[in-house]
């Protein structure tokens, strides 16, 4: 299991149970709250910026998210963009995901809790979903820590990959 790459957030202000995000109605509410708490102005922008993210099926790029903001007809910045994705994260309504040698990815928080395999070689990802592997890291207890969700990533070759470097050993 040395592959492992267990990380856990330390945003601590929202230990809010993410079964709760079960459809776009929530996801407003705990922003509209969340901007509440930290006096920060309800733009229309930022809900437009949310809800092309709740139109994502999986992972998004910032790029992914200016594309379909345009398609929207919806012209904001990239600063803009970057900001509301930071604001996102940071009230656990948005995953930040840095993988190794991929650019920064995003996905909402509510999708059902995954892993990531990452082929080092071409970057493709794929996500995995275990529940026999999500039970066990949802009972998991820590002193004097309390987690809010974890993120799960294997680093390895995919079959495309592993198919060319044997041909190309073959040579
Ligand atoms: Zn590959
Ligand atoms: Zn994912």
């Amino acid at each position: 299991m040395s592959i492992l790459n267990y990380l856990v957030p330390l945003h601590h202000n929202v230990g809010e149970n993410m079964s709760e995000l079960v459809n776009r109605d929530a996801y407003v509410k705990r922003f509209d709250r969340f901007l509440d708490e930290k006096k920060m102005r309800k733009t229309p922008e930022r809900y437009a910026i949310l809800r092309c993210i709740l139109a994502f099926q999986s992972h998004f790029t910032i790029e992914h998210l200016a594309q379909s903001m345009e398609q929207e007809a919806y012209h904001v910045s990239r600063a803009t963009l970057y900001n509301t994705l930071q604001l996102l994260v940071e009230a656990a309504l948005v995953r930040k995901h840095v993988f190794e040698g991929l650019q920064v990815q995003y996905e909402k928080a509510g999708n059902t809790p995954h892993s990531h395999l990452i082929c080092t070689h071409c970057g493709k990802l794929k996500e995995v979903r275990d529940n026999d592997f999500n039970a066990y890291m949802n009972a998991r207890k820590f002193t004097a820590f309390t987690a809010d969700y974890y993120m799960l990533y294997f680093y390895g070759t995919c079959s495309t990959c592993a198919r060319k470097m044997k041909k190309q050993k073959m040579k």
